[in-house]
């Protein structure tokens, strides 16, 4: 199968005051079709860049390079008004915070049709009006509350609401950053139920953005560690947890809170690294506390895991670390 989406060596460079800083720095993978795909790491760590990458909505003066495939085609140097076709219609994403800035005075179903028009989307009214219905049933909720404004629904309702206008055109690709960070338990579970849907009802594949470890091992199938810009493994969720191979993922698993020890939870020491001033060799050597010889001067590369026999497709391994012999030549 070809994935649908295909990311390679994407790098993001803002322009500041002080010269260029790097947010995100040669990362590759690939999202196969359905495949949800969590997002983790500590904040800064160059998440919701890349995901504004992958939409194109970052503006000058930053720089992206790279290959962003979908469908065969690049988005990185595609021009505006082809890449406006293609948000919402092939890939689209619930960004951070979305459901607070639903419009207070308008209905959903107009600020769904609106949100249509504004990403390129000419329909007639009706279909349109459809189209936005249709995506709020997909979502679990009534058609009936496309009539409704904002204060008339829960904060549930309201992310539902989020992720229909992003399914509502049958992207193959949704981006959900944090869909759930202001959300209590209860309604975490279903928002992240709904999301496990889309998948079911739409074929859709779903990059999961968050850092609640607990609730990606719930959700995703696959788990993508970022560190400074850069990943730092990517596994079979079921693998990273009973085995991670990165010291950074094994840290973020032990940080969880344990049932036994309810509510003690552990971060991890120190901090991570400036964007403007990374250190030398691994960038996560200065808190690693496996570093060794070659990893103050010598950075490791990011590559499938070279273990024989080969895992099969989609159970292969990525890492960056001096622990774990790779080979670069290719990327999943
Ligand atoms: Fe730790 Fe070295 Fe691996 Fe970096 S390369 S994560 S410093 S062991
Ligand atoms: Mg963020």
């Amino acid at each position: 199968t070809e994935p649908a989406l295909s990311v390679r060596d994407l790098e993001v460079t803002y322009y500041t005051d002080d010269g260029p800083v790097s947010a995100v720095n040669g990362v590759s993978f690939d999202l196969m079709p359905g495949e949800k795909l969590g997002l983790v790491g500590e904040s800064g760590s160059g998440k919701s860049t890349m995901a504004l990458a992958l939409m194109r909505l970052l503006r000058a003066p930053t720089v992206i390079s790279g290959q962003v495939l979908l469908d065969g085609e690049d988005l990185i140097g595609m021009p505006e008004r082809r890449v406006r076709q293609l948000r919402s219609s092939k890939i689209s994403m619930i960004p951070q915070g979305a459901m607070n800035s639903l419009n207070p005075v308008a209905r959903i179903e107009n600020q769904i049709i609106d949100t249509l028009e504004d990403h390129g989307t000419r329909r007639d009214k009706r279909t349109l009006l459809g189209l936005a219905r249709d995506a709020l049933e997909a979502v679990g909720l009534r058609r009936s509350v496309g009539r409704m404004y904002p204060h008339e629904l829960s904060g549930g309702m309201k992310q539902r609401v989020c992720i229909a206008i992003a399914v509502a055109m049958q992207p193959q690709v949704v981006i959900a950053d944090e869909p759930t960070s202001a959300l209590d338990v209860v309604v975490q579970r279903q928002v992240m139920d709904t999301i496990l849907k889309l998948q079911d009802e739409l074929g859709v594949a779903v990059i999961l953005i968050g850092h609640d470890m607990g609730l990606m091992a719930q959700t995703v199938d696959r788990l993508a560690v970022m560190y400074a810009g850069k990943l730092a493994e990517l596994s079979p969720i079921r693998e990273i947890f009973a085995d991670p191979l990165h010291p950074y993922t094994e840290l973020l698993i032990e940080s969880l809170p344990k049932l036994a020890d309810r509510g003690t939870f552990r971060g991890i020491p120190g901090l991570p690294p400036s964007l403007r001033s990374m250190p030398s060799g691994c960038l996560f050597h200065p808190r690693c506390p496996k570093a060794f010889d070659p990893c103050v001067d010598l950075e490791p590369a990011y590559g499938a895991t070279s273990v024989r026999p080969e895992p099969v497709e989609g159970h292969q391994r990525f890492v960056a670390c001096h622990l774990h012999q790779t080979e670069e030549s290719h990327v999943g």
